[in-house]
């Protein structure tokens, strides 16, 4: 156990937990090694069932995921995260083979997090991982009076005001709504539809396309170059996803 393993065990036991499934012994193995040895605790699972079993059981902080698996396909195991009242939100961070489609394993048809592709570096799924449990959080980074502030981005939830390096920015109602969603929302991929579903309202008339006007209006507010977007990203043919690490 390296010293700060140690240091964080004292300090009361806030390690987050990392179930691995992945069937290939060794991967797992190696992956262990190597977020054992930044402080998580560490689980495994050999196949889908075993995994499901043990979610059941105790809903970890975080699922790296093999896509390849005997038995229940790992395209199963993340729809069925998202769609339990436990899991919903549970960071997924999936590993794939070459040549898979991107827009679908980060789209609405699996709803992971993100990706890295085989073979990877143990050193690479170790950022990804701190990456996503940084982000995972929103919350973490609104305080308890409401407010959300992360690089030159200032939201304040209470009195509906944003602030971009400091200076008040004009938003519309709705348009305060998006951004609060997107905040709330971080890198998950949102259809114009879902998007007109959960911040405009189920019974509005409303055309999909409003919602790239509203976006275009928002990047006017908040992007460094609203021509370059970095914070309300596009995924072509898909919809929209919120990246606050462009926030740093
Ligand atoms: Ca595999």
């Amino acid at each position: 156990m390296n010293p700060q393993t140690v240091m964080e065990e004292r300090r009361g036991g806030t390690r987050q937990r990392v179930l691995i499934v992945e069937d290939e012994a060794d991967i797992r193995e190696l992956m262990r090694y190597n977020l054992e040895r930044e402080g998580f605790v560490v689980e495994e699972a050999g196949d889908g069932a075993q995994a499901l079993e043990k979610i059941r059981r105790r809903v970890p902080d975080l699922l790296l995921l093999d896509l390849m698996l005997p038995g229940t396909p790992g395209l199963e195991i993340c729809r069925q995260m998202r769609a339990g009242r436990d899991t919903a939100n549970l960071p997924i961070l999936v590993v794939t083979a070459k040549g898979t489609e991107v827009d679908k394993v980060l789209g609405l048809e699996m709803g992971a997090d993100d990706y890295v592709v085989k073979p990877f570096s143990p050193r690479e799924v170790v950022a990804r991982v701190k990456a996503l449990l940084r982000r995972a959080n929103p919350n973490a980074e609104t305080d308890a009076a409401g407010v959300y502030e992360r690089g030159r981005l200032r939201i304040d939830f209470g009195t509906y005001q944003v602030f971009v390096e400091g200076k008040r920015r004009e938003l519309a109602l709705r348009e305060f709504e998006l951004l609060k969603f997107f905040v709330q929302h971080p890198m998950r991929v949102y259809t114009r539809e879902q998007l007109l579903d959960m911040v405009w309202g189920r019974d509005t008339f409303v055309e999909p396309r409003t919602v790239d006007v509203h976006v275009r209006r928002l990047r006017q507010h908040i992007e460094r170059d609203d021509a370059n977007p970095e914070l309300i990203l596009t995924v072509r043919s898909v919809g929209y996803r919120f990246n606050p690490e462009a926030l740093g």
